[in-house]
């Protein structure tokens, strides 16, 4: 750290993203992205023309992908931001409605606590219930910022619609934030409600069920007022933040539903597979709505069984944070990796016994 360096960002815990190995030889099932490429017609849109194209400037309104998204949800294209990754669109949020603070789980998405650092938002984390669901009535007249990731990460389980509309209508004077990063492999959208609450802004991506992690795509749904500030924060940090190539990504995804929803659809199906396996060999597995696991072992310890899977090529994600220490959270990836994992957990609990 230099000594130019804002005396505020001193003591600024950043994230840390899952590992990134850079060879090819892990089963990477830590950091939830797809198993599956992106659909064929998504990758034949990169083209030799396009990448010649790259010398002008992408379209800052990103009007025809937010055109195609607002087709898909029957909402307007006023209705839709995007920007270069969901991650960006938590960090204004913070920026822009933190002014009183913030709200969110105990155990969630890490960066939460971290754009709160960021941007000096004094935030309180509210403890999940024992079995990790989320007790609505803790987030009731809060008076700050809400934040929740739903389904909600690591543990996978989602709040129910209903619930969600009950913490919208006891905070009207504050804007309710719903992460639905993983909301397509089983939880429910509450993305109808900006119909009805000036309050709700609804985050997506593109990374997990739409198998575009690499192209940094996300988006958000809301009404009107609550898009355009983010528009006009954009506006003020930076207009292009999506590459052109990334917006005609996205257009060729959002016209490609049928095989996102049937590589979804696959997702759920190995999870199950997944999930039975592992209570065979006697793990407590939290039921999912997410393309993950959070799984726990009677017999051997969450960093114990990274370290063992680790050494075996497979990589999966566990948390220094005490009350999860015990568990590790499993991407789910293809039916043949998840069978390479879980043979691999059988041989290392046959090993310490
Ligand atoms: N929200 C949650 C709950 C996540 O787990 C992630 C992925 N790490 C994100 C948002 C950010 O995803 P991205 O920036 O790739 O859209």
């Amino acid at each position: 750290m230099s000594r130019y360096l804002k005396r505020e960002y001193q003591a600024l815990e950043a994230y840390t993203p899952g590992e990134q190995p850079r060879d090819a030889a892990y089963i990477k099932l830590n950091t939830n992205e797809s198993p599956f490429p992106p659909a064929p017609a998504v990758t034949a849109a990169l083209t030799r023309r396009e990448a010649e194209l790259l010398r002008l400037y992408p379209d800052p309104t990103g009007r025809a992908l937010k055109e195609k998204l607002a087709g898909l949800y029957g909402v307007g294209a006023e209705n839709i931001y995007l920007s270069n990754g969901s991650d960006d669109i938590l960090n204004f949020a913070f920026m822009a409605y933190g002014r009183s603070g913030a709200v969110f789980p105990d155990i969630t998405y890490g960066f939460y606590a971290v754009f709160a650092g960021l941007h000096g938002v004094p935030y309180e984390e509210k403890p999940l219930n024992g079995d990790f669901t989320i007790n609505p009535e803790d987030y009731f007249n809060q008076n700050k910022l809400i934040v929740i990731a739903n389904p909600n990460a690591p543990t996978g389980l989602s709040l129910s619609v209903g619930a969600v509309e009950e913490i919208l209508r006891r905070n009207r004077d504050h804007v309710v934030m719903i992460d639905e990063a993983y909301v397509d492999f089983g939880g429910e959208s509450c993305y109808p409600l900006i119909r009805r609450y000036e309050n709700l802004l609804v985050v997506r991506t593109f990374s997990k069920s739409r198998c575009l992690a690499g192209g940094r795509l996300g988006y958000a749904i809301g009404p009107a007022e609550l898009i355009g500030d983010l528009e006009k924060i954009k506006y003020a940090t930076n207009p292009y933040d999506i590459n052109r190539l990334t917006l005609l990504l996205g257009e060729a995804t959002v016209e490609a539903e049928d095989y996102y929803r049937e590589k979804c659809g696959e997702i759920i199906r190995v999870r199950a597979q997944t999930a039975a396996r592992l209570k065979e060999l006697g793990f407590e597995v939290v039921p999912s709505d997410a393309n993950f696991l959070f799984v726990k072992s009677g017999r051997i310890g969450g960093e114990a069984l990274y370290r063992a899977l680790k050494k075996r090529r497979i990589l999966v994600r566990h948390f220094e944070k005490e009350r999860i220490r015990d568990y590790n959270r499993v991407t789910i990836g293809t039916a043949e990796q998840m069978e390479a994992f879980c043979r691999a957990v059988e041989e290392i609990l046959e090993e310490i016994t």
